[in-house]
């Protein structure tokens, strides 16, 4: 679980989902109120963790003979797994560094 970069604390798994579902990567540190920025540990991971949910859907979906509604089960199911690693491959920085990885 990421540090803040600014006061040292480990912040909670339920705030890196939450704030990471509002699909910004600007957040505010619950203890010190210094703004923080999300970034990848590493970018191989975080590819790695797109990459691989489509992957096995793809890979159940030739192998198994399932229906459309088994297929969007089995997504949600992958996507609440990469919700629950996530946080893990996360840390925090106090300077926003997202625009080196466009
Ligand atoms: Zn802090």
């Amino acid at each position: 679980m990421p540090n803040c970069e600014n006061c040292g604390r480990k912040w909670q798994w339920k705030t890196i989902v939450s704030k990471t579902l509002k699909l910004t990567n600007k957040v505010t540190c619950p203890y010190c109120g210094k703004p923080q920025y999300i970034v990848p540990k590493s970018r191989v991971l975080t590819g790695f963790f797109s990459f691989l949910p489509t992957f096995i859907i793809i890979m159940i979906g030739m192998i198994f003979d399932i229906n459309v509604w088994q297929v969007l089960l089995s997504a949600a199911g992958l996507l609440l797994v990469f919700l629950a690693i996530y946080p893990f491959t996360m840390k925090l920085t106090s300077e926003d560094k997202s625009q080196t990885f466009i």
